[in-house]
């Protein structure tokens, strides 16, 4: 099977079949996204560069697939950073023949920029959930416009709400991560509070934050370096961004909230609104004895 290394996909996603059908990222090869490692490897790693692969090989994957894993396969996510991009047309053609291939199979899934739901109609996207697209992962990263266009993110913070309750609407679950101290020292405060409010209003069904790490040699990288983006770096500020993001959003629910993700200093999990206080409670519990945070040196891994 063809992979183009390296691949990434939601830690959700660690035991299900990898289907290569996009390599990189159109953000990333748009010159969007200052933090993110696409952007780097779009540039840097010729394999990487972003395409969409020609659906008959990725059909011939499958079949491979088939053939090595037979009945053991019940979830697939389709690579790489944006396979949402691919025309409703091909993507049905993948979603029939991942059903066809595997009989146990219960859910296909994959990234998604907002522009990529946008683009499809309400009716594509109900035909793309019956065919069985059950989940889409949404890079949000922040409810904020100023840090959106600060970090280059091409898409307006409406867009990004319109887009998660797009495909709620279609059926199609939604889980959305969002980035902690992406608004640096200088927008902290309404990087959180917006981003909880955005949450609110997206109603997704799983809800994650991450923690940035800056990629060597990235923009924001560059950035740092020249004294134009002040990092937040201690773990107590990160997580008082979490209290306040947490405290912001007002969803009807239920939404899956958590902070499971490698990045983070605290491991956090709950379903909102019905834990929020005890998510607040955990959160400032670990302010007031910060020996409960993992250690920075134990941070990605
Ligand atoms: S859309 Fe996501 S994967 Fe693509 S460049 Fe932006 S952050 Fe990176």
């Amino acid at each position: 099977m063809f992979y183009a290394e390296p691949i990434y996909r939601p830690p959700s996603e660690a035991y299900s079949l990898l289907i290569q059908a996009t390599v990189g990222c159109s953000s990333a090869a748009a010159g969007r996204c200052y933090f993110c490692t696409s952007y780097i490897f779009d540039r840097k790693v010729p394999e990487k560069r972003f395409r969409i692969r020609p659906t008959e090989e990725i059909l011939e994957d499958i079949e491979i697939a088939k053939e090595a894993h037979g009945d053991r396969v019940d979830k697939i996510f389709l690579l790489d950073s944006n396979a949402m991009i691919i025309k409703t047309g091909e993507l049905l053609k993948i979603l029939e023949k991942c059903y066809e291939a595997f009989p146990a199979l219960k859910q296909v899934s994959c990234y998604a920029c907002c522009g990529d739901i946008l683009r499809k109609s309400d009716a594509e996207l109900r035909e793309l959930r019956q065919a069985g697209l059950k989940l889409v992962f949404v890079g949000v990263e922040s409810g904020d416009q100023e840090v959106l266009d600060l970090m280059n993110k091409g898409a307006t913070v409406q867009d990004q709400i319109d887009s998660v309750k797009k495909a709620n609407m279609a059926g199609i679950q939604t889980s959305v991560t969002v980035i902690l101290g992406l608004g640096g020292r200088r927008l902290w405060r309404q990087h959180a509070t917006r981003t909880g409010k955005a949450a609110g209003q997206m109603n997704p069904t799983f809800f994650s934050a991450l923690t940035l790490m800056v990629v060597p040699n990235s923009p924001l990288d560059a950035m740092v370096k020249k004294g134009e983006f002040e990092l937040v770096t201690d773990p107590v500020e990160v997580l008082k961004e979490l209290h306040l993001m947490i405290r912001n959003i007002d969803g009807p629910g239920p939404i899956v909230f958590r902070t499971n993700h490698a990045s983070n200093y605290l491991p956090l999990r709950g379903t909102l609104p019905g834990d929020k206080e005890s998510l607040l409670q955990t959160i400032q519990a670990a302010l007031d004895n910060p020996d409960l945070l993992r250690p920075e040196s134990m941070r990605g891994l």
